[in-house]
């Protein structure tokens, strides 16, 4: 098992204290963004913070064995916003960081070993446009009941197209 790192140093900026405050373990902006945007397309079969499997997922479909992780892109390292580090510290925070994706990538084995799907999305795909983030859930689903239960596909395209709110 990797060391654990123990709590940030002070931050050095207030901009950086926002940053962290920002990032909490649960019910953070996007998740909350995704499981609505989930709700309204019709998919609400979904557990959050499931304990009882490993990584315990953001959004869980247990039926389908599909699990979610909503990616904070500060703490996860977004390819895409690839956020400076904070500016002190510098050896800290890389290390945290490595400890993160490996924790992450540890979650994903050990889920995909008990023959779960992981789908891992990043706060900035949310934020930016949650309903497509909602279409590779619903594919993900389709694809877990054709795989598991054919008497129950549940297939996206044949809803009721919902006006945007
Ligand atoms: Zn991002």
């Amino acid at each position: 098992m990797p060391a654990r790192l123990g709590p940030p140093p002070p931050a050095t900026s207030a901009n950086a204290s926002a940053t962290m405050r920002a990032n909490r373990r649960r019910d953070t902006g996007p998740e909350l963004a995704l499981r609505a945007a989930l709700r309204a397309a019709g998919f609400t079969g979904y557990r959050v913070d499931l304990r009882s499997v490993p990584g315990r997922p953001d959004i869980a479909f247990r039926r389908h064995k599909l699990a979610i992780f909503v990616h904070g892109c500060f703490w996860h390292r977004c390819p895409t916003c690839r956020l400076a580090l904070p500016k002190g510290n510098r050896e800290f925070w890389k290390r945290k960081f490595e400890l993160n994706e490996e924790r992450d990538e540890r979650k994903r084995r050990a889920l995909e070993a008990l023959g779960w799907n992981v789908l891992e999305l990043w706060e900035c795909e949310v934020t930016r446009d949650a309903s497509h983030c909602v279409s590779r859930v619903a594919r993900q689903l389709a694809h877990a009941a054709d795989a598991h239960e054919p008497a129950r596909v549940w297939r996206v395209a044949e809803r009721p197209r919902r006006a945007g709110r």
